[in-house]
C-alpha cells in the first residue's frame, strides 16, 4: 500500500496544530501529513480545550478499548447480564448505516456524543471502513439484539434514523440524558448529523461551548481529526489532484447531486449550475460573439472539478468552455473524475471513489454544492469552505434565485426534533439560540452558524 512517492517537503505543522496526536508511523497512513501540502489559507486553530478533550479521549481508549482488561471484563458483565451503574467503561457502538456522506457525519457525531458523555467509540467496520479510513476502528460485537429502553438495563438501543419517532427523539432531553449515563452500552443507528440538536441540551452547553468557541468549526475540527484516507484512496485524491488541479490559478468545484427518479442529465439542471456560476463570479462568462480573445499577458487558468453520478454536466460545460472564449480571458479546464451512474454503497471501489471525489472537492477555493447532499456536506466541512448551495430544483425547473452561499461550513441536521423537554410541548428549535438555526437548502433542518 505504501508504494507512493515521499513527500518532497515536509510540512511544518503536521500535526494541525496539535489536533492530531504524535506517534503515527507516517508511512502507514500517507494522508494525515500530507494533506496539509494541498490545503492553502491559514488553518483555523482548534480551542486548547478541544485538544486536551481529544488526548483524553485518546487515553481513556487506551485504557478502556478492546483488548484491554477493562474491556473484557465489561463484555463479560454484558453476556452474564450483571449489571454496574458506575462501571469503570462505557461504550457507544456505531452501526454502520447508509451512503458515505452520511456515515462520515454520523460517526463525527457519535464521536461527539462519546466525548461528551466519557464513552469510547465502536465502530461497527461494515464491509468498507478498514479500506476508507486509516485510523484503527474496532470491530463491534454482535451481542446486542435491538430492544427499546425500560427498566434499567446494561445496554440500550438509541434509533436516530431520520424515520425515527417521539419516543426516540427524547434522546435530546436532559431527562434521558441523565439515564444514559448510567448504561454502560449504547448502540446508534442513524443517518442524520444530530450534533446541532446536542447544543440545544443545556448539560452539554456548557463544555461545547468551551470546545468549540466558533461554532461552525465542529465538522470541520472533528472530520480532521477523525478521517483520514488510507494510502488506496490517498493514491486516488493525490494522483488526480497533481494531474488535474495543482497548478491551476484557481480550483472551482461543483458537486451535482440529483435526487430524481430518472436518470440525468437535465437541461433545467444544467441551466442552474451556469446561472449560479455566472451570477455569482464563481466562474467567467462566455463571449458568444468571438471565437478568439488576445491574451494580454500571462491567461488566468481555472480548474473545475465537477463531482455527479452522471457525465452530462461535465460534457456540456466542458464543451462550452471549448466552444466559446471567455470574455475575460481565462482558461477553463474542467474535469471529472468518475461517473458511476448510480449509487452503489455496497461495493468498494465505488465507495473509495466517492470518499476520494469529497475530498478533492474539500481542496478547492471555491465550492458549489447541492441541496440536501451529505456528500456536499463533507466536503465544505473539512475544506471549511461555505460553499454556494444550488436550491432544490420543483417541477424540473432551475430555481430563481439558482444558488445562495452557506451561512457556515456546517453540514445540516435534517430531521431534528421540534419539542421543548421542559415544557413538554412543540417548539421551534431553529430559534432557540442565536448559534443553531435553520439550513439553506432545507427549511425544517437544523445547522451551526
Ligand atoms: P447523499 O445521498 O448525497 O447525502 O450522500 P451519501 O454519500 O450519503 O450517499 C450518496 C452516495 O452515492 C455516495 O456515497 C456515492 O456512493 C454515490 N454518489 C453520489 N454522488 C456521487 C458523485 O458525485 N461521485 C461518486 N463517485 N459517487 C457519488
Amino acid at each position: 500500500e505504501s508504494d507512493l512517492p515521499q513527500p518532497v517537503q515536509v510540512p511544518k505543522d503536521k500535526l494541525l496544530g496539535e489536533l492530531l496526536p504524535t506517534g503515527f508511523d507516517e508511512n502507514s497512513c500517507l494522508s494525515r501529513y500530507q494533506s496539509l501540502l494541498y490545503r492553502h489559507g491559514t488553518p483555523r486553530k482548534a480551542s486548547p480545550y478541544l485538544i486536551s478533550k481529544l488526548r483524553s479521549y485518546e487515553a481513556l481508549h487506551k485504557k478502556c478499548g478492546p483488548h484491554t482488561d477493562l474491556y473484557n471484563k465489561t463484555v463479560k458483565d454484558l453476556k452474564s447480564g450483571r449489571y454496574s451503574t458506575t462501571p469503570d467503561c462505557k461504550y457507544i457502538v456505531w452501526i454502520s448505516f447508509s451512503g458515505l456522506g452520511n456515515r462520515i457525519l454520523t460517526l463525527a457525531s457519535a464521536f461527539l456524543y462519546a466525548l461528551l458523555t466519557d464513552r469510547v467509540l465502536l465502530v461497527d467496520r461494515g464491509i468498507d471502513i478498514p479500506d476508507l479510513f486509516a485510523n484503527r476502528f474496532q470491530k463491534f460485537l454482535g451481542y446486542f439484539p435491538w430492544i427499546s429502553r425500560s427498566a434499567l438495563q446494561p445496554y440500550v438501543y438509541l434509533h436516530l434514523v431520520h424515520d425515527y419517532d417521539d419516543q426516540d427523539k427524547l434522546f435530546f432531553c436532559d431527562q434521558d440524558q441523565t439515564y444514559l449515563q448510567k448504561i454502560p452500552w449504547l448502540v446508534m443507528k442513524t443517518d442524520n448529523y444530530f450534533i446541532p440538536s446536542l447544543f440545544l441540551i443545556p448539560s452539554f452547553e456548557q463544555e461545547l461551548h468551551s470546545l468549540f468557541p466558533d461554532k461552525e468549526t465542529v465538522f470541520h475540527f472533528l472530520g480532521r481529526y477523525l478521517f483520514h484516507p488510507t494510502n488506496s484512496v490517498w493514491g486516488l485524491i493525490s494522483r488526480y489532484y497533481e494531474a488535474y488541479i495543482s497548478k491551476a490559478d484557481v480550483k472551482v468545484g461543483i458537486q451535482i447531486r440529483v435526487f430524481d427518479r430518472e436518470n440525468g442529465p437535465f437541461k433545467h439542471v444544467l441551466d442552474q449550475i451556469l446561472s449560479c456560476t455566472m451570477k455569482e463570479d464563481i466562474l467567467p462568462k462566455l463571449n458568444p460573439h468571438e471565437r478568439i480573445i488576445s491574451p494580454v499577458g500571462k491567461q488566468k487558468t481555472v480548474a473545475v472539478l465537477i463531482t455527479s453520478l452522471s457525465s452530462g454536466y461535465f460534457e456540456e460545460l466542458r464543451n462550452l468552455y471549448w466552444e466559446y472564449p471567455t470574455a475575460t480571458g481565462e482558461i477553463i479546464a474542467v474535469y471529472q473524475p468518475s461517473h458511476e451512474g448510480y449509487q452503489q454503497t455496497e461495493k468498494q471501489n465505488h465507495n473509495r471513489k466517492a470518499w476520494a471525489e469529497m475530498y478533492l472537492l474539500s481542496l478547492t477555493d471555491k465550492l458549489v454544492t447541492s441541496s440536501w447532499s451529505t456528500f456536499g456536506y463533507v466536503a465544505q466541512g473539512l475544506g471549511g469552505l461555505k460553499p454556494w448551495i444550488l436550491y432544490k430544483p420543483e417541477n424540473r425547473t432551475a430555481p430563481d434565485p439558482p444558488c445562495r452561499r452557506a451561512v457556515s461550513m456546517e453540514p445540516c441536521f435534517h430531521a431534528p426534533p421540534f419539542y421543548d423537554c421542559k415544557m413538554r410541548r412543540g417548539v421551534d428549535t431553529g430559534n432557540l439560540v442565536p448559534h443553531v438555526k435553520h439550513c439553506e437548502d432545507m427549511s425544517w433542518g437544523l445547522k451551526l452558524v
